[in-house]
């Protein structure tokens, strides 16, 4: 406890004496400076301070790492999966020491606030957990006498060489979501962070080798549009798992299936808050506050549109104007925040953007955050855009940012049949006390993770991570039993014995190995 806190107050003071942080590609073993390489800054979002630079890596890291992947995987592959696992146990445990020490450094290159990076770190941990049951999640099928004497029996074996690549917006969390997976599953993986924020991403792979991962197994290479598109183009690389927005999505799913590699691109989101006039008010507004603004709206759960029904829209505009009018704006690190900022200068003015597009659309701005409530770092105040329709972009397109949009409907099936003129279908919540009403936006709203009372629609590891639509390219989400099967293939076999039964010549391990 006292390592992760002096270590925590390492990443704060670091960051606050202007300490630059090495990033390093890390590839067969070896951390590379790269002195000298092309590289993109990093900024603390909180203060727009250069923390640290991304060197920009392209094909030929992309090769070594291959290179290296595919020399360790062999070992790795035929290592017992009761072995393998044994290295996420004491990952897990150095996760948990280090816990503090890696929310800081998430809200130190994100920007979010504390509590919201525990909770990512949190959720990263628990698919750790939920790999460390892999010698259960590998288990095969079997059907014996198929016909007499033959029976029926499938097993899993890992892909090979498979790479991830991921966004910048759950920096900690989001590299979690395959890596322990795919190693615990046999496989041996390349991890190419977000250019934007890298660091959380190599402390993991640090506490990875500090549990004893063997070299080769897990590479990072940094970098951005020229890294990946060297992973799509590498015939050694089995499978691709990719997180970002949707243009990114569809052109990786593309481009990885047309080399005939397994892919999953999880995509971007334009997600309803559906509230009837039975709904909690106070609960409601709070869980609508805490999903619209929540990360600074830089979340692929965001609620980001309202759907008012009926007359719930009565005292529910108020509450939310009043409540979002008194966000506390301020720094990720400092516990009070409600609302952080955003990740860089671009981005803001994108933001921003879009609310002067609402504007000109017709949609009233009740709330008006367009000025930086803050002179440094990369601030908005939160926005509220009244009588929204579904004619409009910003109800259809993902901003991204501390902007909340309401559009009133009259009947539940009215707001269903908006949510799903969306192109999107990542998450849906409804607020009500109606059990029936629940049973019927179940059954027809176009979504994939599904809210019932809750702001932000996230599955547990074992589950997983669902989005459908434009939200999803692929068949095999991240996560669960999804995750599992998508990093690894199956043989199936018919089996059938001519001699009579032998003593057995094998010895199982002995007991308590
Ligand atoms: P992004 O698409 O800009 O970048 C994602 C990754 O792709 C990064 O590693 C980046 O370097 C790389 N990349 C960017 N442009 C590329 C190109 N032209 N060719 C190849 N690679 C490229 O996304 P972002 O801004 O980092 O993340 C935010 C987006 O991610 C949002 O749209 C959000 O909804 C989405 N997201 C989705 C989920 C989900 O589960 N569906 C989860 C988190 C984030």
């Amino acid at each position: 406890m006292q390592a992760s806190v002096a270590q925590t107050n390492d990443v704060i003071t670091a960051a606050a004496h202007g300490t630059r942080r090495p990033v390093r590609h890390y590839i067969a073993g070896r951390w590379e400076t790269t002195s000298g390489a092309l590289s993109e800054p990093v900024y603390n979002p909180a203060t727009g301070e250069v923390i640290a630079a991304t060197p920009l890596g392209a094909a030929d890291e992309v090769d070594r790492a291959a290179a290296a992947a595919a020399a360790a995987l062999p070992g790795w592959a035929a290592t017992p999966v009761v072995q393998r696992v044994q290295v996420l146990f004491r990952f897990k445990a150095l996760l948990e020491e280090h816990f503090d020490e890696l929310g800081a450094l998430v809200t130190l290159e994100n920007g979010k606030g504390v509590k919201d990076a525990r909770g990512e770190v949190r959720r990263g941990i628990e698919v750790v957990e939920f790999a460390c049951g892999m010698p259960s999640l590998l288990m095969g099928e079997t059907v014996r006498d198929i016909a007499r004497g033959i029976d029926n029996l499938s097993y899993r074996f890992p892909l090979g060489v498979v790479a991830a690549i991921v966004p910048f917006n759950f920096p900690a969390m989001i590299p979690l979501w395959t890596l322990p997976i795919a190693i615990g599953a046999g496989n041996t993986y390349i991890l190419k962070p977000s250019e934007r924020t890298p660091l959380s991403a190599q402390r993991l792979v640090e506490l990875l080798l500090e549990a004893g991962l063997p070299d080769g197994v897990v590479n990072v290479v940094h970098g951005a549009k020229d890294a990946a598109n060297a992973i799509l183009a590498h015939p050694d690389i089995r499978a691709v798992s990719f997180v970002g927005s949707k243009p990114t999505a569809e052109y990786i799913y593309r481009t990885a299936a047309a080399s005939g590699k397994r892919v999953q691109a999880l995509a971007g989101a334009k997600n309803s808050l559906i509230v009837l006039p039975d709904a909690a008010l106070e609960q409601t507004v709070e869980n609508v506050m805490s999903s619209a603004f929540g990360n600074a709206g830089e979340r692929c759960l965001a609620g980001s549109v309202v759907v008012a029904v009926g007359n719930a829209s009565e005292h529910l505009v108020e509450a939310l104007r009043a409540r979002a009018q008194a966000l506390r704006v301020g720094p990720g690190n400092d516990p009070e925040s409600e609302l952080t900022p955003l990740i860089r200068e671009r981005h803001r003015r994108h933001v921003q953007e879009y609310v002067d597009l609402g504007e000109q659309e017709g949609a009233r701005v009740i709330l008006d955050g367009r000025t930086p409530p803050r002179p440094e770092g990369f601030y908005l105040g939160p926005t509220l855009l009244d009588h929204a329709t579904g004619a409009m972009r910003i109800t259809r397109e993902e901003i991204f940012g501390p902007v909340l949009s309401i559009v009133r409907v009259g009947t539940l099936d009215e707001a269903i049949a908006f949510t799903n003129g969306s192109a999107f279908g990542n998450a849906c919540s409804i607020f009500t006390d109606s059990g029936a009403a629940v049973r019927h936006f179940r059954e027809h709203i176009q979504a994939g993770m599904l809210g019932v009372n809750i702001g932000v629609a996230g599955p547990m590891a074992f589950f997983p991570f669902n989005g459908i639509k434009g939200s999803f390219f692929g068949d095999l989400h991240v996560t669960g039993k999804d995750g599992v099967r998508f990093f690894t293939e199956h043989k199936v076999e018919i089996q059938r014995w001519f001699t009579p039964p032998v003593p057995a010549s094998s010895t199982l391990p002995e007991a308590g190995v």
